[in-house]
């Protein structure tokens, strides 16, 4: 994280692009991880900003995805193969096996923890006239062959000490989400309504605070990810909440609240 004087002047001397859609950094520093969390829409603005920002993405250790909407993947080609870089010139021992030098041209793998849904044949089906649009699809092999090291979970995935992907959020509360009704995932000939399973957030255990919870879109409803962060750290306290929270509604005893 940056200082916010050191923000304040980089905005100043060199102000971000920006753009629709979503990235952070998350940086345990005394754990030494730096975590990428989501990727953008474009190369153009993402790896600008990092740049501008002074951020190496070839220190990132490990990606996590919080859902599979285009705005927060659709870079993720190109900031893979940043992350991944391969070194330009190695001197080997004589004793080396042809086999260590392929792994090594092969560039490193980065650990990539996303819900396994992510994965899935999106579409949009318009409302109005019923027709369809898509098929959306992340470029997973793409992905893989750019450094992504997949790790699929519907469970808490630990990042680091103190922080977690939540996977799959349980929505318990009475919050209806932000879920677009307008969006199917197609099996095999059926178009099934998306109710984006595949959400998830990272929480952050700060050490004397209390929780941070970093949402992608919140379409599991930010008040369940709050929660169930809660339920995985054994935290009581959510000290702040950073991230996307997609319009919901909680409506409680004659009481609503819109976002
Ligand atoms: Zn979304």
């Amino acid at each position: 994280m940056l200082k916010s004087s050191d923000t304040v002047k980089r905005f100043t001397d060199k102000p971000l692009l920006a753009e629709h859609g979503f990235s952070a950094l998350v940086d345990l520093r005394d754990a030494g991880i730096r975590i990428l969390w989501d990727a953008g829409v474009t190369r153009i603005a993402l790896l600008e900003n990092a740049e501008r920002m002074g951020i190496d993405l070839a220190t990132v250790d490990k990606i996590a995805l919080s859902h599979g909407h285009y705005d927060h993947y659709a870079a993720m080609t190109d900031v893979l193969e940043k992350i991944a870089v391969r070194p330009s010139v190695r001197e080997w021992d004589a004793d080396a096996t042809i086999e260590e030098m392929e792994n090594w041209a092969k560039g490193r793998s980065v650990p990539f923890i996303a819900h396994p849904h992510v994965f899935r044949e999106r579409w949009k089906i318009s409302e109005r006239t019923g027709k369809k649009y898509g098929p959306i699809i992340i470029p997973r092999e793409d992905w893989e062959a750019a450094g992504a090291d997949l790790i699929l979970s519907e469970e808490p995935y630990r990042l680091g000490p103190g922080c977690w992907t939540t996977g799959a959020v349980p929505r318990l509360s009475l919050e209806s989400a932000g879920i677009p009704t307008n969006l199917a995932y197609r099996k095999g000939d059926e178009f099934i309504p998306d109710y984006l399973e595949d959400d998830q957030a990272i929480v952050i255990n700060v050490r004397g605070k209390g929780l941070v919870v970093l949402s992608g879109c919140a379409h599991s409803g930010i008040v369940n990810t709050a929660n169930y962060a809660r339920e995985i750290s054994g935290v009581d306290k959510v000290w702040g909440i950073i991230g996307g929270v997609s319009p919901g509604t909680i409506e409680r005893g004659g009481y609503s609240v819109r976002g």
